[in-house]
């Protein structure tokens, strides 16, 4: 039987029924984290969005018939700035906060993608595409940069639909005097001694960040897919600068046929900001009581997140939260003896249906009383599992791995004379029931005291 799977994409703006390239080999990329700061909850909507529909397209075509890709962008400018501010070196930066990425998303329930590529084990394959782009007439170097000349493409500004004036003041174009034209973007970008930087045949230096995306997804998806994903602010000039490298690099006229976007994310009615003081990452959100006062689980997040349609704004409050956990208590009580079943066609359907999860809940909300055993197999479906279900709060204990990230977090500070920040470490880790103890030799030991 022929999945009917319906996707709004991007590309045409309409709902469009999915068709892989291969039912054997359907592949989805969506663009990951640049590990320079713990992850914000804007951050989790797309993993969680893009999370459902993994496990949806794993439903439909096989486990083994899907791969998903999912980049760490680990050479970025915010991230030597912040090296240098921590006194870290770039990979203790990236090392450390990506492993506290991996352990938030894992706690949102979301399955490991497939391959979780690194920028910085693709400096090769990136070289290949920009030695391709200038030898077919689509980039240029210039004074230690390359760059994409973006009259070079036709078709260029096709994802964003946006008119030229609009999208030189969207890509915040910096006019150098090198570019022939103020909407070439770099793909290539000198490095000062004291930057990350590899060897080129333009020099010594460093990627921009789009074709890293491009150089990833080709190595690990090919030339052409079927998914690409993100949120609705990498639309441009990111994934529409993707779309330009990987066509004129290839000749083709497509990259990936499915551009799906997920919308904005706000916090208690207001944009979020670090000014605005209403910051919160999903670590804070998971493991302090920063936010609404207590501490939530990743089901809740995930559940909350998922009411409102991926594709629509959300504003993100923690009585959206409160409700999520109450719901989430009621489906533990109805489902507590049950083993699970089939997840329903019905569920399938509307989940089918560009991810309709307003119109999937609503027949989760019949099953509770009808049928809990497929209640339960719906719900592992999504990735909220019995586990999480039936979790008891008070059992709601620190991952070691997540402890030792606090603790090293803790002496890289201390190393940096930055007390406030390792008084805050530990202050965080006393509220978790975790006692620290700093021995002369300048190590540091921990026990669990709950
Ligand atoms: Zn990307």
């Amino acid at each position: 039987m022929t999945p009917n799977l319906k996707l709004y994409n991007t590309l045409s703006r309409a709902k469009e029924t999915f068709v892989p390239i291969d039912a054997k080999n359907v592949r989805m990329y969506v663009c990951g984290p640049t590990v320079y700061d713990y992850a914000h909850i804007g951050n989790a909507r797309p993993m969680i969005v893009f999370d459902v529909l993994f496990r949806l397209l794993r439903h439909a075509y096989g486990a083994d018939h899907v791969k998903y890709v999912r980049n760490i962008t680990d050479v970025d400018d915010k991230i030597n700035a912040r090296a240098a501010e921590r006194g870290l070196t770039i990979r203790e930066l990236t090392e450390r906060t990506n492993a506290v990425f991996q352990d938030d998303v894992k706690a949102l329930g979301c399955l490991e993608p497939d391959e979780q590529p690194r920028a910085t084990e693709h400096i090769a394959e990136m070289l290949v595409l920009i030695d391709r782009l200038i030898a077919r007439g689509h980039a240029y170097a210039a004074d230690g940069h390359v760059l994409f000349s973006t009259p070079s493409m036709r078709e260029y500004g096709a994802l964003s639909r946006r008119p030229l004036d609009e999208m030189i003041a969207g890509a915040r174009v910096d006019v150098a005097s090198y570019k022939r034209d103020e909407m070439d973007f770099v793909l290539w970008k000198p490095s000062k001694d004291n930057e990350p930087g590899w060897d080129s045949p333009w020099g010594r230096g460093r990627p921009g960040w789009h074709i890293e995306c491009s150089a990833m997804s080709w190595k690990h998806l090919g030339e052409m897919f079927d998914i690409h994903g993100g949120g609705i602010d990498l639309v441009f000039p990111h994934h529409e600068n993707e779309i330009a490298q990987t066509r004129c690099a290839f000749g083709h006229n497509v990259m990936a046929n499915y551009w799906m976007h997920n919308g904005f994310l706000q916090v208690e009615g207001e944009k979020m900001s670090k000014s605005a003081g209403n910051f919160v990452t999903i670590h804070d959100l998971l493991h302090t009581d920063q936010f609404g006062g207590r501490k939530w689980s990743g089901a809740a997040l995930r559940l909350a997140m998922l009411r409102t349609h991926y594709r629509q704004p959300i504003d993100f409050t923690a009585r959206a939260l409160e409700e999520a956990d109450k719901t989430l208590d009621e489906w533990a009580k109805a489902t507590r003896n049950c083993k699970a079943a089939q997840p329903t066609d019905e569920f399938v359907a509307a989940l089918s249906d560009d991810l309709n999860f307003a119109k999937a809940e609503a027949h989760l909300h019949v099953l509770r009383r009808a049928d809990p055993a497929a209640l339960l197999a719906n719900l592992d479906l999504i990735g909220v599992k019995r586990a999480e279900l039936l979790a008891d709060d008070d059992g709601d204990q620190l991952p070691a791995a997540q402890v030792e990230t606090l603790v090293n977090a803790r002496l890289a500070a201390r190393a940096a004379k930055n007390w406030a920040e390792s008084d805050r470490i530990r202050d965080e880790l006393a509220a978790q029931g975790v006692v620290l103890k700093d021995n002369k030799d300048g190590t540091t030991t921990w026990e669990m005291k709950r």
